[in-house]
């Protein structure tokens, strides 16, 4: 089956420039935008996106070959709906200016902070979360007062051709546009000089990114993958771990950004984890060729990937357990992968050094609670990390030696849908953060102001210099 083609009307650099510059004259033109204005700005893009539901699921069907209905329904519309409903119902709090604190010897004078829109952000996203990874961005940039253009994955093209309708009936060009094109347009685009730039992707093109805005001192905020462990606890419920592990793993065929890529377990306890992971699936999936709850994987490309880390997995000796609980014949030309379970695994298979992004589960065993940090520490920092334990201590215990980007106790991914927590990455699995407050902020200037007041002290700080202007200076060190 081909790859499927991005859509022909792409635009080229030179017109991306245009529109760059037609967004900064707009920008710099209207007065900043106000509450009523931006609530209003997010209200149009709620309606859209209840309007065209269907429209919108039926596209990330269309770009996957089969994405669930269930999946789409929840994990891109009602979270892009949930996360601008938080940023209206905040943003009020969030854009008021902010009094500080001045410092006495400049008494009677005023200070303050103001959150103040950037000017042009420019968005580029992937293809696994075609709908929310593109849109969340576009409203909190918006919300923030900003302008935006976005470019979206070639991946996604059904996607990628309703979103850039449904905006370009919502908002003027030189409000917010939505460029199309594979990565030859993301190198373009990466190269504008944006006001800021968020990047959501692999970790590999990221840093092309951040080397490309570095040319114009673009900040970026990237949003980058990795390999999210989930460690089941000595003292877990281990079946509970198990049906939670299954699930994050399933969920979009392991197609998420913060999808447990794999689990430590306890020793002892591998086989019946393992065990407890397949029942899992066998009862999820009774089939999977046919079952419209399992999502393909998106291409040839990645399904040519994640077989290739299987047989090399299995070259190395690893177990592999597909978990296909009608035996069917899966047709590769449909991209449905069984769910599948890798024991034995060893750090030198590809599948424990790349991020595995699919329904590949290895399961590694450790004997002391530190050894499963130890483990994790040895990697580059993780986007997300899971930990199993009824026990709070040992709970602490690898929170308080492992770094992640965020954090879900005894579940997995759920930090990310909490309107009101921050998301991002740190080291390799990314920077700087967004969602709520976190986005608002990262797509404003936080402007410092003093007022200046009269009368004031400042005028006896002038040359020339008075001989007992400098016994003030003494007994103002000692006062400090
Ligand atoms: P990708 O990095 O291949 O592509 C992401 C976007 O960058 C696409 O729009 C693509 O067209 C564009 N692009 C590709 N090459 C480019 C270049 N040289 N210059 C500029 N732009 C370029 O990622 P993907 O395959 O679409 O997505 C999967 C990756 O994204 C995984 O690593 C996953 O973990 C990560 N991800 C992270 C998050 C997060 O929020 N942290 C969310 C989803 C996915």
């Amino acid at each position: 089956m081909p790859e499927k083609a991005a859509p022909a009307e792409c635009r080229a650099s030179e017109e991306l420039s245009a529109i760059l510059a037609a967004q900064k004259q707009a920008f710099l033109a209207a007065s900043e935008p106000s509450l009523a204005e931006r609530r209003r700005d997010l209200a149009r893009l709620s309606g859209a996106v209840n309007a065209r539901a269907e429209d919108l699921a039926s596209a990330m069907n269309a770009d996957f070959g089969n994405r669930s209905q269930h999946e789409s329904y929840v994990a891109e519309l009602y979270t892009t709906l949930s996360g601008i409903r938080h940023i209206s119902r905040h943003l009020g709090a969030w854009m008021k200016t902010e009094r500080r604190g001045v410092n006495r010897v400049f008494f009677p004078a005023r200070a303050e902070v103001r959150a103040r829109p950037l000017g042009v952000a420019g968005v580029i996203s992937p293809w696994n979360y075609p709908f929310y990874l593109a849109m969340m961005p576009v409203a909190t940039a918006l919300a923030a007062g900003n302008r935006v253009m976005l470019k979206p994955s070639e991946f996604a093209p059904a996607t990628a051709a309703l979103m850039a309708e449904i905006l370009s009936g919502l908002f003027p060009p030189e409000k917010v546009y939505s460029a199309c094109g594979g990565p030859e347009v993301g190198a373009a685009f990466s190269k504008l000089a944006f006001d800021v730039l968020l990047f959501t992707g692999s970790t590999g093109v990221g840093r092309r990114i951040m080397a490309a805005a570095s040319l114009n001192l673009t900040p970026v905020i990237l949003e980058l993958g990795g390999k999210s462990p989930a460690i089941v606890g000595p003292t877990a419920n281990l079946f509970h771990a198990a049906s939670r592990i299954a699930l994050g793993k399933a969920f979009n065929a392991g197609q998420t950004c913060v999808a447990p890529d794999y689990a430590l377990v306890p020793a002892e306890s591998l086989e019946t984890f393992a065990g407890a992971v397949a029942a899992a699936w066998r009862k999820s999936f009774p089939t999977l060729a046919g079952n419209p709850d399992y999502t393909a994987i998106i291409n040839e490309r990645h399904y040519a990937r994640l077989s290739g880390l299987l047989d090399d997995a299995l070259r190395k000796g690893g177990r592999i357990i597909p978990v296909n609980a009608a035996n069917e014949k899966l047709d590769p030309a449909r991209r449905k992968m069984a769910p599948t379970l890798v024991l034995n695994a060893s750090p030198d298979m590809a599948l424990m050094q790349e991020e595995i992004f699919g329904p590949i589960l290895p399961v590694i065993p450790y004997g002391a609670l530190s050894e499963a940090s130890a483990f994790v520490n040895a990697r580059p920092r993780p986007l997300a990390l899971y930990v199993f334990d009824e026990d709070q201590s040992k709970v602490s215990e690898v929170l308080s030696r492992t770094l992640s980007g965020g954090v879900t106790v005894n579940d997995v991914m759920l930090h990310v849908a909490q309107d009101d927590l921050p998301f991002g990455g740190v080291g390799e699995s990314g920077m700087g953060l967004y969602h709520g407050r976190e986005g608002f902020d990262a797509f404003s200037h936080k402007q410092a102001v003093f007022f200046q007041k009269t009368p004031n002290a400042q005028g006896l700080l002038r040359p020339p210099y008075q001989a007992n202007l400098m016994k003030i200076l003494k007994i103002l060190l000692r006062w400090g």
